[in-house]
């Protein structure tokens, strides 16, 4: 393994919140994957690779807690542009819900994790959900495989549904998991990839894909039991848009996370993606639980769906993660683009001091690993993993900055990675990921859009 001594950036962001994140042009030194010290001036010894990071900022590695990887080569259906999050549903995702091989999927994986990776990304949480009665579970091992040749954490948010039909637009003729089925793969899974230490390089988190839609509230309840059995956390999207509201409160005549608390689905170890839809009343509940959201601001503008009130939620002392969501409802499916609309989104609707850079790396680095149990990454501080990312701030874009710490959040765009970590171990080199073909990667895309069509 590489020793590294990363020298004289210009700034560095530690994944803190507010000021606390400035911890200025320090050297840092990386000894067996961990952060070994964090000063100026540091001499490098014998056995480290010097990096000269004299015009790069330093971050956190990116932890992306929600993704559709398959969703990488279904970006930009035609019959999906310009519709809501039900209609779209019925019309992009779940009519190729069958149609994935092993294969198309791991094309799908290495699309999707390569764009975060170019993006700064070390760790992804995938929500996989192309399960059916008749589906072959083990279908998703290879996003753990595809993860692991690229240097990445993964974590797999195992998806799927017991309930037959009952979510919008989900096909009436594909016949969904029986909740044995369901829990026998998540047995599987736990044992073959499933790692509890706070520095996990994989993990798996219980995730059916909706808990108003997919699963009935008795299996709601027996899910919790097992994932807190087992020692797994659970994820799942909700009240992305008022379609979830209407139908709790037609259903059982209450609110979304008033549905989800009866139910045993709140907690530290509890995350939802969107939450777009959430009132005073829920953020009580959310807060008193530490309930975790991961935001996806990109999907939900693209779909219509509004603003999540991820300020508010973030001052009641709620966990913010942040998710790019599948790229079937988001083309831009890297934590730079969506990071940069994090960022600019709430000022739309608030004001222009609603939300500040460091904060939203810290949603997207250190709160990400907070909410997926990984407590050895997400800063920047001696004794944690080497996580981080170096971005070259030498392009125009980032030319006239007079505060380079928050450029590649604010300047967005394709950013150049001079280097990229998992710890300690390199991901992209000098905007490159060593052992990727894109050009054979790019035809291999082509390919599956034209068997998906
Ligand atoms: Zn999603």
């Amino acid at each position: 393994m590489t020793n590294w001594l990363i020298k004289n950036p210009i700034d560095v962001l530690n994944g803190a919140p507010g000021r606390d994140a400035r911890v200025g042009g320090v050297d840092i030194r990386v000894r067996d994957g961990v952060i070994a010290e964090m000063a100026p001036g540091l001499a490098a010894a014998a056995d480290e690779t010097t990096v000269d990071a004299s015009r790069c900022v330093v971050y956190p590695g990116w932890v992306n807690t929600h993704h559709h990887l398959f969703q990488a080569v279904l970006k930009g259906v035609p019959e999906g542009i310009d519709k809501r999050l039900f209609d779209w549903l019925r019309l992009v995702p779940y009519p190729r819900l069958t149609r994935f091989t092993p294969e198309l999927l791991r094309v799908a994986a290495k699309v999707g994790l390569a764009e975060l990776a170019l993006s700064g990304t070390t760790t992804c949480a995938d929500h996989h959900y192309l399960y059916h009665r008749d589906g072959d579970p083990t279908m998703a091992d290879v996003l753990f495989e595809v993860a692991e040749e690229m240097g990445l954490r993964f974590v797999l948010c195992r998806g799927g549904q017991t309930q037959p039909a009952a979510h919008p637009g989900y096909p009436k003729d594909l016949a969904p998991e029986t909740l044995d089925q369901f829990l026998g793969d998540i047995q599987r899974l736990h044992g073959r990839f499933h790692d509890p230490a706070p520095n996990a390089k994989q993990r798996v988190i219980i995730a059916p894909a909706t808990p108003t839609f997919s699963v009935s509230p008795q299996d709601l309840r027996v899910i919790a039991a097992e994932a807190r059995r087992m020692g797994l956390r659970l994820h799942s999207h909700l009240s992305e848009t008022e379609g979830y509201v209407d139908y709790c409160a037609e259903h059982y005549g209450m609110r979304p996370v008033e549905f989800v608390a009866e139910h045993d689905w709140v907690g530290e170890d509890v995350y939802y993606a969107h939450m777009v839809h959430v009132d005073e009343s829920e953020f009580s509940i959310l807060a008193q639980t530490k309930t975790g959201i991961a935001h996806c601001p990109q999907s939900n503008a693209r779909l219509g769906s509004g603003i999540g009130p991820i300020p508010a939620m973030a001052e009641r002392g709620i966990p913010i993660s942040i998710g790019v969501d599948g790229a079937a409802s988001n083309e831009a499916a890297d934590m730079i683009s969506e990071t940069h609309e994090a960022w600019l989104v709430h000022r739309t609707r608030m004001d222009a001091a609603a939300t500040h850079v460091e904060d939203v790396v810290h949603w997207g680095t250190r709160g990400g690993a907070e909410i997926l149990g990984l407590d050895a990454i997400g800063t920047l501080a001696v004794g944690q993993d080497a996580d981080l990312v170096l971005y070259d701030l030498d392009a125009p874009r980032y030319c006239g900055m007079h505060d380079p710490a928050i450029a590649p959040v604010t300047c967005a765009g394709t950013p150049h990675i001079k280097l990229s970590m998992m710890q300690g171990r390199t991901i992209v080199d000098d905007g490159v990921i060593p052992g990727l073909d894109m050009g054979e990667l790019a035809r291999e895309a082509a390919a599956a859009v034209r068997e998906l069509v």
